[in-house]
Order: structure tokens, then C-alpha cells, then sequence
């Protein structure tokens, strides 16, 4: 049945019908019929425009949120049992007490469940202990470890949706719908690093909760504080570029990246201790005391965060007034420097990147997101995306057995009940 809601799915022509689908299949695997219907949420996904593993390094980013995400159709239950399910895979329904989530008695396992019951968990971590059970039934429209966050919109959409379906927090609770949205990102982050181990930064959890549509966020990661940034490109689109490249194994060396520029922060400290995070530097500071950095290894990965950092600044800045070339060009300077300094890139993303430069009309192409697979992001002239999916498409599939996916998408709204 899961395959027969999926293809009525994919023929839905808006998220009106989108949204009754989803309460019909709702009905159907919950055999709920007889309950009012179940309220339809959204969160979306996000696409790194510039500023790339800075989030963690207390840096900044450029993000937009996407018109893909995660949505979910979810009712409250009178009793305290949490029952999941996904139409993204066929492993049919999860149940787990909510208690026993609360008091940490659910196996931390390395399912997708496990995203859901990390919220429910966070959000008590943080005060927040929802009472009553639900019935919660996911589906996603972005490719689940394509590196647009698909991890993120799962949190946020939980969050948000719990927050307003059980509390009604946005009216009940004192804080602004700001803040109310910052504490999402931040909890659905911690329970990223906590509950999935997932040492991520902040960026994916922010993006989704704040997008905002034809409009980029510009994050200083440090302080919180961010800025919406015009993102409507005329004559020119925002083209990702999936590898579909299966096995990545992005947990681990994300977290060992994340090490080695604790260490580097650690050395530096010797020299400025005043210093809270590696992008608090500029990059002239960074070489007057880079070699009080021991390890050769670290200091190379702090240097991308330094530079990296600074780049997203500039790109910002270029982007405002005008310069979109300018911006692109940073693009191809943040993945060298992620290729080489940071080596978190692979042969596909810069097998794209490489076919991407041949293209005159590409203003710009990066790998974006964590890494080692996962999709590329490129600025590129309307009239020459044909040329560049006919050259990207050919060479890929030539070189590597297998075609990439192309999106073309624009900066969309955070989350929302449909
Ligand atoms: P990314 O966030 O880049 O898409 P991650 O590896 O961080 O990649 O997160 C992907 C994981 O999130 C999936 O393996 C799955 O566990 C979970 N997930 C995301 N979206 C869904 C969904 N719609 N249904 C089930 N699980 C999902
Ligand atoms: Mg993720």
C-alpha cells in the first residue's frame, strides 16, 4: 500500500492535494476513521549557498530554505503511545511509550524512528514534557542523505508540529514567534548531537526553521543573529546537482573534523586566550599564529574554517550589491578549499564541479552540505542549463556507471500547518 500512496503522491499537482492524500493515508494505516481528521505539517530542507562546515567553528552561513522538505500528518491519541511511521520506507509503523522516551528507556537505535523520539526526548530535556501520544505519518520529497537536510526538516517538523498541535505554544506560550522558532533550531540540534550523535552544527536546524521564501539567511552562528538577504536570481537559477552516490560515510569523519578543529582552537588558546572560536579570526590573524597549531592535520582544517568564514562574509556582501559573478567565483574558491584543506569533498562532487567550470554560463558550483556525496549547488544562466545537464549527465554516467539528479530550485518558507 505504502507503493500506492507513494504514485498517488507524485502525481499530486499541489500541496492542497497533497494534503488530503496524506490524511487519507493517515486514516488508512493509523484505521483511524472514526477521528477528527489529522493536521497536515510542513518543514522544508535546506541548501548551503556559501560558508561550509563554519557552523560548528561558531562561523557564518548562507543557507536558503527549500521547496522540499518533510511533512506529516499527525493526530493526538488519548494515551501515551507514540506511533510512527514513514512512507519513505517499508518498515510500517514504530510504537513507543512516551514515557519511556522521557526517562530515556527507548534503545537509541540507528533507525529514522530514532529522529522522532529524539525530539520528544530534547524537548524534555529543555522543559517542555508533552503528555499525550500521537499518531504521526511522514513523507519526504527531498532525497534522505543528499546533503539538503532532510535529517533537519525531520526535526524541525517535529518540533514545530508537537509544539502547536499539544501545547498550541505559539499562543500559549510568552515568547515571540522568533524565539519560539531559534529554540526549535536549537533543540532539534541538540537532539541531533545527543540523541542521533550527530555532532552537527547549527545551520540545518536554523535554515529550515527560518526560511523564508525568495530569500536567503545570512547566520552568524556565533551569536544567533541573522539577516534575510534578497535571493531572486532573473536571469540566472539555483541548480543542485545530486550524485545519488550511495555509501558515504559522513558520521564519522564529520565528527573527526569537528575534533581536529577543536584542537586547533585548543593551541590557539595558548597563544589568545581570549579566543572562543577559530572564525573569530581573520585570516591575518590566522597566519601570525597558525604554527602555534601542533598537528599538521588540524591546522589545514582550521585554515578552511578561517577563510571559509571570511568568504561567506565577502559573498554576502558581493551578492548585495549586485555582483553575482563575483559571488559565483567564491563558490569555486569554497570547494578547492573543501577538496583540499578540508577533504571532505569526493571524485563525484568534483567530477561535477570540474564538468561545471567547462560551462560558460555557470557563475558558480560547490559541493554543499556535509560532504564525501551528497549534491552540488551551482548559480547558473537560464539558457544554459540544458548544456550543463547534457555534459554533466554524459560524463558523470560515463565515468561512474550511474546519472545524477537535477533540481532546480528557489529559497522557500520555513515550517507551516497546511
Ligand atoms: P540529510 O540530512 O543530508 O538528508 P542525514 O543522513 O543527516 O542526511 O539524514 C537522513 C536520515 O534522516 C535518513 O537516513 C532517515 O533516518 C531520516 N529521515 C529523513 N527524512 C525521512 C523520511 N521522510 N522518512 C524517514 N526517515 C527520514
Ligand atoms: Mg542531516
Amino acid at each position: 500500500m505504502i507503493a500506492f500512496y507513494q504514485d498517488k503522491i507524485k502525481k499530486a499537482p499541489d500541496r492542497v492535494s497533497l494534503k488530503a492524500i496524506l490524511i487519507q493515508a493517515h486514516k488508512h494505516f493509523f484505521n483511524d476513521y472514526d477521528a477528527s481528521s489529522p493536521q497536515v505539517y510542513f518543514a522544508p530542507g535546506r541548501v548551503n549557498l556559501i560558508g561550509e562546515h563554519t557552523d560548528y567553528n561558531g562561523g557564518h552561513v548562507f543557507p536558503c530554505a527549500l521547496p522540499i522538505g518533510t511533512y506529516a500528518a499527525i493526530s493526538l491519541r488519548d494515551d501515551d503511545k507514540l506511533s510512527v511511521m514513514s512512507l519513505n520506507n517499508d518498515e510500517g509503523i514504530t510504537s513507543r511509550s512516551m514515557t519511556d522516551i522521557i526517562e530515556d528507556k527507548t534503545e537509541r537505535a540507528s533507525n529514522w524512528a530514532s529522529y522522532v523520539h529524539g525530539l520528544v526526548w530534547a524537548l524534555s530535556q529543555h522543559g517542555i514534557d508533552l503528555k499525550s501520544g500521537a499518531d504521526i505519518l511522514i513523507y519526504g520529497d527531498i532525497p534522505a542523505g543528499s546533503g539538503l537536510s532532510s535529517s533537519a526538516s525531520l526535526e524541525v517538523l517535529i518540533a514545530y508540529s508537537l509544539l502547536d498541535l499539544e501545547l498550541d505554544y505559539f499562543n500559549s506560550s510568552k515568547k515571540s514567534r522568533e524565539e519560539i522558532l531559534t529554540m526549535i533550531a536549537q533543540i532539534s540540534q541538540y537532539s541531533e548531537n545527543k540523541y542521533n550523535g550527530m555532532n552537527c552544527g547549527i545551520m540545518d536546524q536554523f535554515a529550515s526553521a527560518f526560511g523564508s521564501e525568495n530569500q536567503a539567511i545570512y547566520l552568524d552562528t556565533n551569536s544567533l543573529a541573522y539577516s534575510y538577504v534578497p535571493f531572486d536570481l532573473g536571469d540566472y537559477a539555483l541548480l543542485v546537482t545530486n550524485t545519488n552516490k550511495k555509501h558515504k560515510l559522513i558520521g564519522s569523519a564529520y565528527n573527526d573534523r569537528r575534533a581536529s578543529c577543536e584542537e586547533a582552537l585548543k593551541d590557539l588558546t595558548s597563544i589568545k586566550p581570549e579566543l572562543d572560536a577559530l572564525c573569530s579570526l581573520t585570516s591575518k590573524d590566522f597566519e601570525e599564529i597558525s604554527s602555534y597549531i601542533k598537528n599538521p592535520e588540524a591546522r589545514i582544517r582550521a585554515k578552511h574554517a578561517v577563510y571559509e568564514n571570511e568568504r561567506t562574509k565577502q559573498a554576502v556582501s558581493l551578492l548585495k550589491a549586485g555582483n553575482l559573478p563575483e559571488f559565483g567565483r567564491l563558490m569555486y574558491e569554497s570547494h578547492e578549499s573543501l577538496s583540499h584543506d578540508y577533504e571532505v569533498s569526493c571524485d563525484e562532487l568534483d567530477a561535477i564541479v570540474n564538468i561545471a567550470r567547462t560551462i560558460p554560463g555557470v557563475l558558480g558550483c560547490r559541493m554543499t552540505g556535509g560532504g564525501f556525496g551528497g549534491c552540488t549547488v551551482a548559480i547558473i544562466a537560464n539558457d544554459s542549463i540544458e548544456e550543463y545537464k547534457s555534459a554533466v549527465e554524459q560524463a558523470y554516467t560515463d565515468k561512474f556507471g550511474y546519472a545524477p539528479s537535477f533540481y532546480i530550485l528557489k529559497a522557500g518558507r520555513g515550517p507551516y500547518r497546511l
